[in-house]
């Protein structure tokens, strides 16, 4: 008999930053993230993996918005129903600032539950001992401490470790774990897209049933390919309306008119939007207007060419050409990648799914801080006389300076660019920073953001 889930679950003051650790430490390990009993939107619950081990974490973040005011009763009865459920609590405390009043109230309210308790110091970037010896951190009573910053994940891999040490003992690999993809496909009435599903499902691909807490939708089809589990969403939705949700009013108009409304939700959901176009070399209004959504939820995408095999007489040129002329269509998607495919001959088909687990890899990469700063260099290296304009990389004086970029978020991956004058970085800039990263890194159908600051 297998031991009951474990639960983990993690509260704090408003700002100590709950849900940051969650997406954390939910990336670092092999998470499930799905949303449980009345929590219909929020994600809140997490399967994580780590060592073999598998635990369910708890973000109570999304819990505590409502309480105007932190130390109110509303936020301890709403936690309270998940600090009694766990196994282990993770206590979380902003370390960048002094322990305060609601912080000590928590403290007591986790004593009196006699739970299992680690304390975590949350937002410690640079790790300076002595200033944490300078806080009383032993008044809140915890046996277990854990220091990391959950915005940059310096040491939430030794929090996962210490989790899993104070946590009971459970059998080894309680079940065979296949990281999970979620795979649309979009596309106009007609492109071929059942068809395409069902000649990727026509292979031998083994189908699973859900996990437990994986409350997939009924529509969704999963199966494993090389080792990875992909859930192809919402597939009876491609032919039926669907609700609309919360997109802007403009874009919904667009999309109503254009009669691809469906595909709208099930883009949504994806981690990977493939969107099927016909090898008929046109690209209608209803095709630019997915891409264009796609783009707007920053989703990772993947073009689908079908119906290969119509065109005649091809030979080795007529895929360039192909790629040139969608290319110039789309302009705004160059990053794209195309494949060529037939539903019918079943040409090319698995190799979607290869092309998805690639960008995914991609999509997850995280890149180092002194990498991104040589790109900083080789834009100014490269760019200046281009430019007209004096760029200077670090202590320099100059109109425009760049202090240094950090990758701040995976999947899709952010970059912060630090700038004493953020104003000075135009667009063009951003493009040419976004082309340097692209040129060394690929990142092969997956958006990328820069953010500027001043930091
Ligand atoms: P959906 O509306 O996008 O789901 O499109 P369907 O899968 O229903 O396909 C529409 C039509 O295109 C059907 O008549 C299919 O047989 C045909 N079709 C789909 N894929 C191919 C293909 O690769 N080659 C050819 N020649 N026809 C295809």
């Amino acid at each position: 008999m297998s031991k009951k889930n474990l639960f983990v679950a993690i509260v704090g003051r408003t700002n100590s930053g709950k849900s940051t650790l969650f997406n954390r430490l939910s990336e670092t390990s092999k998470a499930i993230i799905s949303p449980m009993e009345n929590t219909t939107r929020d994600r809140n619950y997490a399967d994580i993996f780590w060592q073999d081990k598998k635990f369910t974490l708890i973000d109570t973040g999304g819990m505590d918005t409502a309480a105007k005011d932190p130390l109110s009763s509303g936020i301890f009865q709403q936690v309270n129903k998940a600090i009694e459920q766990a196994d282990l609590v993770l206590f979380l405390i902003d370390g960048s600032t002094d322990i305060l009043p609601q912080d000590r109230e928590l403290a007591l309210l986790l004593r009196k539950l006699k739970k299992k308790v680690i304390l975590g110091i949350n937002k410690i970037d640079n790790f300076k001992k002595e200033k944490l010896l300078d806080q009383n951190y032993h008044q809140l009573n915890c046996d277990h401490v854990a220091i990391f910053s959950a915005l940059n994940g310096s040491r939430t891999g030794d929090l996962l470790d210490q989790i899993i040490t104070l946590l009971p003992q459970q059998k080894k690999n309680p079940e065979k774990f296949y990281p999970s993809l979620k795979l649309a496909i979009i596309g106009r009435p007609n492109v071929g897209k059942s068809s395409l599903i069902n000649a990727i499902l026509g292979e031998d691909k083994v189908l699973v049933s859900p996990l437990p807490h994986t409350t997939r939708d009924i529509n969704d089809v999963e199966f494993i390919y090389r080792d990875h589990k992909f859930i192809l969403v919402d597939t009876a939705g491609i032919r039926r309306k669907s609700r609309v949700g919360d997109w802007s009013n403009k874009m919904i108009a667009k999309i109503e008119k254009e009669g691809v409304h469906a595909s709208m939700e099930t883009l949504k959901r994806a981690d990977i939007v493939a969107l099927v176009l016909e090898s008929q070399m046109s690209i209608s209004s209803q095709d630019q207007a997915l891409v264009e959504l796609a783009l707007e939820e920053r989703k990772n995408i993947v073009l689908v060419i079908n119906k290969w095999d119509l065109v005649p007489e091809k030979d080795e040129t007529t895929i360039n050409a192909y790629a040139d002329y969608f290319n110039q269509k789309l302009p705004f998607a160059k990053w794209v990648p195309m494949i060529f495919v037939s539903a019918l001959n079943k040409l090319r088909v698995k190799k979607i799914l290869d092309l998805a687990l690639e960008i995914n890899q991609q999509a997850n990469m995280q890149i180092a801080e002194e990498d991104l700063n040589q790109i900083l260099a080789v834009v100014l290296r490269k760019y200046k006389p281009k430019q007209k304009m004096t760029i200077t990389f670090g202590q320099h004086k100059s109109d425009l300076k760049l202090n240094f970029m950090k990758q701040i978020k995976t999947n899709p991956p952010v970059f912060f660019l630090s700038t004493p004058k953020p104003k000075n970085i135009s667009p063009a800039i951003v493009k040419i920073i976004e082309k340097e990263i692209r040129n060394k890194y690929e990142f092969l159908g997956v958006p990328l953001k820069i953010i500027i600051g001043k930091e």
